[in-house]
């Protein structure tokens, strides 16, 4: 008898209605090179296997070995790694996303994707409500880091949500469905732009002057923006907004600061 990990976010799912729903939103086709994070039992890597070329399945409990072998599915490899050890520049070819994620390192995963690589294609997680209302937040709503960067990668929508009782354990909350097509909008550099919005939502209730004057002189910042601007906070700005900022002052700027690391 498997004894479940709640220390590795252990939520299995079963219904093949919902898994192959999950792989549809994925939009996966027979082509397609898909990387799965947490395999668990294998339910949704059958259906991801049977509708792509190849899969890559990471799952970090080696207790999980036998189950997911004994699947003999031919065109998936299952690697008993910790996901966030692996260097995602292994992958030298593109690659589409599909997973019921471990909730304590959703956010994680999600900004190590989009960090480590150039070669995703589209992410298509399942993560708690919450998380996934904050993921697609626009400044009306939840809107924070997350929103922001991932507004900065593409649109990301919730396709569907899913109660939590379709889980075996049942977890405390209930969980949805989110893609994210990346589309490489804008052209500037991902690192040192997370940087930068992560500064300017450092403290929330602050204006874009007092969490911007971090790593820019008070003096830089007047000289870049107009006053009604560093009056503003974060969570008022929208992605066109944060890029044209963030581009501003890049051209104010030394590289050497533009590359600080302070956050
Ligand atoms: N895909 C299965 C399903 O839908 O039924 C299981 C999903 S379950 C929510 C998350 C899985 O991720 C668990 O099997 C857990 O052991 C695995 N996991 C947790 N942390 C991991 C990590 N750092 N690297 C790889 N797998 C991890």
């Amino acid at each position: 008898m498997f004894n479940f990990k709640k220390k590795y976010g252990q939520n299995f799912l079963t219904d093949k209605n919902l898994l192959n729903a999950i792989v549809s939103d994925a939009g996966i086709e027979k082509d397609d090179f898909v990387i799965e994070i947490g395999a668990g039992a294998g339910a949704l890597t059958e259906v991801i296997s049977s509708r792509a070329k190849k899969v890559v399945a990471f799952e970090i409990d080696s207790e999980l070995e036998g189950t997911l072998n004994s699947l003999n599915l031919k065109n998936v490899t299952f690697r008993f790694e910790d996901f966030m050890k692996v260097d995602l520049k292994e992958f030298k070819e593109s690659f589409k996303v599909v997973a019921n994620l471990p909730y304590y390192i959703t956010t994680p995963i999600i900004f190590k994707l989009l960090e480590e690589t150039d070669k995703l294609i589209s992410l298509t997680v399942m993560v708690q409500k919450e998380v996934a209302e904050r993921m697609v937040a626009d400044t009306s709503g939840d809107y924070g880091v997350l929103s922001v960067m991932l507004a900065f990668y593409g649109q990301a929508k919730i396709t569907r949500i899913v109660k939590r009782n379709m889980f075996y354990p049942e977890p405390n909350v209930d969980s949805a469905v989110v893609t994210l097509k990346i589309e490489k909008k804008y052209y500037v550099d991902k690192l040192t732009f997370y940087r930068f919005v992560k500064t300017a939502f450092s403290m929330r209730r602050k204006t874009l002057l007092n969490n911007l004057s971090t790593i820019y002189s008070k003096d830089l910042l007047k000289q870049t923006f107009s006053e009604d601007f560093l009056k503003r906070r974060a969570e008022t700005l929208t992605i066109d907004e944060f890029v044209e900022a963030y581009k501003k002052i890049l051209g104010q700027t030394p590289t050497s600061l533009n590359a600080d690391t302070k956050n």
